[in-house]
Parts: structure tokens; C-alpha cells; sequence
């Protein structure tokens, strides 16, 4: 009898979350959160950019403030 091969799941360095990138206008993997817009009153808002958007506008990633 052959053991069950068993494969374990490929492991990332960083969580890659995928979601919508405000800078370019579209969706992107491994977005960060760049801004918090607390609002009085309204949903408020989150503003996300993807890697190359972070680097082409010099941003500072909200986490790393
Ligand atoms: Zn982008």
C-alpha cells in the first residue's frame, strides 16, 4: 500500500489581499490599506493601492504610519 501523498499548501511571505486599487481605478492583488476617511455622517470610506501605485506616488501604507 502506497502512503497518501501528502502535499502541504504552498506558503506565502505575505498575505496577498485582493481588492480595488483607487489610484489606477481597478482591482489589483496585494492592495494595502492607505487611508481611513472617518465621516460624521455616511459610510466614510477606505482608500486602498496596489504595490506599483504605493511606489509611483510615494505613498505611505496606513499600517506602516
Ligand atoms: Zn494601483
Amino acid at each position: 500500500m502506497a502512503e497518501p501523498t501528502y502535499t502541504p499548501p504552498a506558503e506565502e511571505d505575505a498575505p496577498r489581499a485582493f481588492g480595488w486599487c483607487h489610484w489606477h481605478q481597478g482591482h489589483s492583488e496585494g492592495i494595502r490599506l492607505i487611508d481611513v476617511i472617518e465621516q460624521g455622517s455616511g459610510s466614510g470610506g477606505t482608500t486602498f493601492a496596489c504595490g506599483p501605485c504605493i511606489t509611483t506616488n510615494g505613498l505611505t501604507p496606513f499600517a506602516d504610519r
